[in-house]
């Protein structure tokens, strides 16, 4: 048996009657139908409410006209329900995100969820990327005014294969002095000051909760789980420890959060802890999580959370000994590199560490606070030369303009040049030194290149080996 749905205009190149199939998926709100053709989903809401289909056709319009790279990241209202087996319902249809993509708390409630995908050959790569596409999605909400009531880890479906997630939900959205929220959000996610002091959702509040849907997808836990009850009124106890004595589990002054086997790897009982991350995802957990956490000012924004998150991409490393990847920690001694997993250390030969600079003012180059972690055939992609560019979702397709050599016999890399680009050596103590067309240069420390005009330069700050 199908149900029948038929649809109001606009209908945006929709049909106007869509057949569902007659088992729902059952939420808080309503039930959600899929087409039989398997395009798309129709929620359907338990009440009429005057305000929400006033409401759905602000949030259509809004995001109309999403370029295709955003839109990726989230499931807009598309039209709205006329009748539902021919009765008046309110609600809307949307595009079905694929059933290959699971709820992001069946991956990451607990370190076994993540362990059985380690187990098919996903890395922790995939994690770091699918937690990239929920900060983009977040971002595009944000990009259009709008923040969310609900994030969480419910809310969000994710391609672990593929390392991408998607945002539900987006009729949930708010916007400030126009959309009321519907709901408060999930204790856990929720900012601190909105159990405290009742304060709406907004882009702040948000700020708070994609930081722990971040680390929750990265650590394997909520790095906010307090560990003691703090008052024997339960409800009060969840008050206080989500709310007023929120304390981030990884806090170096107050460790009364601090899970006893923090640090210690992953497949031997152990907790991962924020130190594993790499400089820029510490800086930003440091900023929500610490310093932001009852200063919401403070918080870092969405954008740099995803800058964060893209610069660690390029920073992983792989273990020898259980094949995990992993932020390289460039920043600890040699003997101290080891993998947060398994607890293997690194073994030589290490990678070579590079840090880009860009040009700021004509002749005048700053650093950006990114990073390559490069290996030996390692290679060096376009947009890694390009100024303000971020690393893309794929690597696929994207033209190779050199690769590093990790020379045996001098123990040493060094980096060829594949492009068509003359690359220059920046050192103060000499003329610039030209690197052609399959010609390449040793990347001894402190060694910097110009990948060409216009292009930035990478400094080579650990010659690796
Ligand atoms: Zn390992």
């Amino acid at each position: 048996m199908t149900h029948v749905v038929t649809l109001l205009p606009p209908l945006n190149g929709l049909p106007q009657s869509v057949q569902v199939e007659s088992d729902a998926v059952s939420g808080g709100e309503g039930e959600v139908y899929f087409s039989t053709d398997g395009r798309h989903a129709v929620k359907a809401f338990y009440h009429a409410n005057p305000n929400l289909e006033q409401h759905l056709r602000y949030i259509m319009a809004l995001f109309a006209d999403l370029p295709e790279d955003q839109k990726r990241f989230i499931v807009p209202p598309l039209a709205l329900i006329e009748t539902f087996d021919g009765t008046p319902r309110p609600g809307f249809i949307m595009r079905r995100v694929p059933p290959r993509y699971r709820k992001a708390v069946d991956l990451i409630l607990t370190p076994r969820q993540a362990a059985e995908q380690f187990a098919r050959g996903i890395t922790w790569g995939s994690y770091l990327l699918a937690a990239r596409s929920m900060a983009h999605a977040i971002g595009v909400l944000h990009s259009k005014g709008c923040a969310h009531t609900d994030i969480h880890y419910e809310n969000f479906v994710v391609d672990i294969d593929e390392g991408d997630a998607v945002m539900m939900e987006a009729d949930g959205v708010v916007v400030s002095g126009f959309i009321k929220p519907r709901v408060k959000g999930l204790v856990g996610f929720m900012a601190p000051e909105i159990l405290t002091k009742g304060a709406v959702p907004s882009k702040i509040t948000d700020r708070h909760s994609l930081a722990v849907l971040v680390l929750h997808m990265l650590l394997f836990r909520n790095p906010l789980q307090p560990l003691i009850e703090l008052s024997d009124d339960q409800a009060e106890s969840v008050r206080l420890g989500w709310g007023e004595q929120a304390l981030f589990s990884d806090d170096p002054q107050d460790r009364r959060n601090r899970p006893t086997y923090l640090d210690v790897p992953l497949f031997e009982g152990g907790v991962l802890g924020y130190r594993m991350l790499s400089p820029q995802l510490r800086h930003v957990t440091e900023g929500a999580l610490i310093a932001g956490l009852h200063d919401p000012p403070r918080r870092p924004s969405v954008h740099d959370w995803l800058e964060a998150l893209s610069a660690t991409l390029d920073q992983l490393w792989g273990c020898n000994e259980c094949q995990q990847v992993f932020p390289y920690p460039y920043w600890k001694s040699p003997p101290m590199r080891a993998c947060p997993f398994c607890g293997e250390q690194t073994r030589p030969p290490r990678p070579v560490v590079l840090s880009m600079w860009e040009e700021r003012l004509a002749g005048s180059f700053a650093p950006i606070d990114r990073a390559l972690v490069l290996g030996n055939g390692s290679p060096i992609y376009a947009d890694m030369a390009e100024p303000h560019c971020l690393p893309p979702r794929t690597r696929r397709g994207v033209p190779i303009i050199g690769h590093t050599v990790w020379d045996e016999k001098r123990r040493a890399y060094r980096l060829v040049n594949n492009s068509d680009c003359t690359w220059t050596t920046v050192q103060s103590t000499a003329t610039p030194a030209k690197v052609g067309g399959n010609q390449s240069i040793d990347l001894q420390p402190k060694t910097m290149i110009r990948l060409g005009s216009g292009k930035r330069i990478l400094e080579v700050i650990d010659g690796g080996g």
